[in-house]
C-alpha cells in the first residue's frame, strides 16, 4: 500500500479543481446541485455507490466503499451551501472537498483491512440544516466514527456548539367588544404577556450560559377588541443539550401556566427543530489533532469552544464525532462569514493546510480501522457521555 501521503498527494490537483469549482458557483442550501454533482461524479469516478435523494432532500447524498471484510464504518461529513451575498464565506467547498479527499485516499486501507468509508453529504448547514433530518433517520447510528473539518483563521481542535430549541406559543381566546362586553371574552394576548412574565421570573434561576429571547409576532388587530389570537416565538439556548432539556421544559411550562391562568387554549410548536449541542468525542479528536501535528501543523491546536449552533451537534449524540477547525488564511482575527475567509477558502495556503488535515484525518481513519481498543475507547467515551441526552430527549 503507498503511503498516506501518496495517496493524498495523488488526488490533491483534482481535489483542488473540485474546491475552485464549488467556490466559484456559490450555492445556497438546498439549492446545491452544481455542487453535488461535482463531489458525486468525483467518487463515482472512484468507485463510490451513490445514494442520492437522502430523506427526501435533494441535495443529500450517501456516498460508500466497501471492503471484502467487515469492518467499522468511518463516515466523512460533507457540506457545500453558501452564503446570502457572501459566496462561500463560511468555506463550505472545502468541507465537501476535504470530505471527498480523505475518503478516496482511504480506499487503499479499506480494501486492505475492511471496512466501509462513506462521504455522507447534508445540505443547508447555514439556514435548514440537513443533519437534523439525517440524524432523526438514523443515518448516523451505524458509524463508527463522524469527522469533518471546518475552514478558520487558525487550527483549532473541535469543541462545543451550543445547543438551541425553538418554541412557537399559539394561545387561542374569544373576542368581545373590549368595552361593552369584555367579560365575555377570553384574551390571548393575556396569555402571551404572562408567558413573558413567567419567563422574566425563571431567568434569575438558569445557569449563566442559559439564554432565552422571544418575540410576540401576533398581539391582536384593534384596541377595542378582546384578542381572541396571540403568537410569540422563542429561542432558548444553552451550551449543553443536559441542560437544555429541562430548560426547555419549564419554558414551556411558564406558557402552560398563562394558558390556565387566563384561560385562553395553547399550542406549542417546535418551528425551527432541535440543535443539540456539539458533543466532541475527545477520545477521536486527540488522535485527529496528534496526527494533524505529526503531518506539519505547528500550531497549538487548543479546542474552538464556540457559542454558535450547528447541526453537527444533531450527529455528535448519534455517533462519535469531530468537528475539527483549520486555518486558511493564516490570520487568527480572521472570523468565518467574512471576506477574508473567502478569500482564504481558494487559496494556496488553505489548500495546503488542508490537504495537511486530509493526511490527518486518513491516518485517524486507519487507526480506527486497524486498533480494535481505540476503537472501544472511542465507543465507550461516546456511551458513558451521550446517555443523558441520547434517553431523554
Ligand atoms: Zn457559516
Ligand atoms: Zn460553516
Amino acid at each position: 500500500m503507498k503511503s498516506i501521503q501518496e495517496r493524498v498527494e495523488a488526488i490533491a490537483p483534482e481535489i483542488r479543481a473540485l474546491g475552485h469549482e464549488i467556490h466559484e458557483d456559490p450555492e445556497l442550501g438546498m439549492q446545491e446541485f452544481h455542487a453535488v454533482a461535482l463531489l458525486t461524479e468525483a467518487l463515482e469516478k472512484h468507485g463510490f455507490a451513490i445514494e442520492r435523494n437522502v430523506c427526501g432532500l435533494e441535495t443529500a447524498f450517501i456516498a460508500s466503499y466497501k471492503g471484502a471484510k467487515e469492518g467499522p464504518v468511518i463516515g466523512f461529513l460533507a457540506e457545500y451551501d453558501a452564503l446570502n451575498g457572501l459566496g462561500h464565506a463560511c468555506g463550505h467547498n472545502l468541507i465537501g472537498s476535504l470530505a471527498v479527499c480523505n475518503a478516496i485516499a482511504l480506499k487503499d486501507a479499506i480494501d486492505e483491512y475492511g471496512g466501509e468509508v462513506r462521504v455522507i453529504g447534508a445540505p443547508a448547514e447555514e439556514t435548514l440544516g440537513g443533519k437534523v433530518n439525517l440524524a432523526a433517520a438514523g443515518r448516523y447510528d451505524d458509524l463508527s466514527v463522524a469527522m469533518m473539518a471546518h475552514p478558520f483563521g487558525r487550527h483549532a481542535a473541535s469543541g462545543s456548539m451550543n445547543a438551541i430549541d425553538s418554541q412557537r406559543f399559539e394561545f387561542f381566546g374569544k373576542s368581545a367588544h373590549a368595552a361593552g362586553a369584555p367579560h365575555e371574552g377570553i384574551n390571548a394576548l393575556n396569555g402571551v404577556l404572562k408567558t413573558f412574565d413567567l419567563i422574566d421570573a425563571l431567568r434569575q434561576h438558569i445557569t449563566p450560559d442559559a439564554r432565552v429571547s422571544g418575540v410576540i409576532k401576533d398581539g391582536g388587530k384593534a384596541a377595542n377588541i378582546v384578542p381572541d389570537y396571540a403568537m410569540a416565538e422563542f429561542y432558548i439556548r444553552a451550551n449543553t443539550s443536559a441542560y437544555l432539556i429541562g430548560f426547555s421544559e419549564k419554558v414551556k411550562n411558564c406558557a402552560r401556566a398563562a394558558s390556565l391562568a387566563t384561560g385562553a387554549r395553547l399550542e406549542i410548536t417546535n418551528f425551527e427543530g432541535w440543535y443539540d449541542d456539539l458533543h466532541t468525542n475527545v477520545t477521536l479528536s486527540d488522535r485527529a489533532v496528534q496526527h494533524t501535528k505529526e503531518f506539519g501543523v505547528t500550531q497549538d491546536m487548543e479546542r474552538y469552544d464556540s457559542t454558535a449552533s450547528s447541526d453537527i451537534g444533531n450527529v455528535s449524540y448519534r455517533c462519535p464525532t469531530i468537528h475539527q477547525w483549520f486555518d486558511v488564511t493564516g490570520d487568527p482575527e480572521i472570523g468565518i462569514h467574512t471576506e477574508g475567509l473567502r478569500a482564504g477558502a481558494d487559496s494556496d495556503y488553505g489548500y495546503e493546510q488542508m490537504f495537511i488535515v486530509s493526511k490527518a484525518f486518513v491516518k485517524t481513519a486507519e487507526d480506527v480501522l486497524t486498533d480494535p481498543e481505540f476503537l472501544t475507547a472511542i465507543r465507550k467515551e461516546f456511551e458513558e457521555t451521550t446517555a443523558d441526552v441520547r434517553n431523554n430527549k
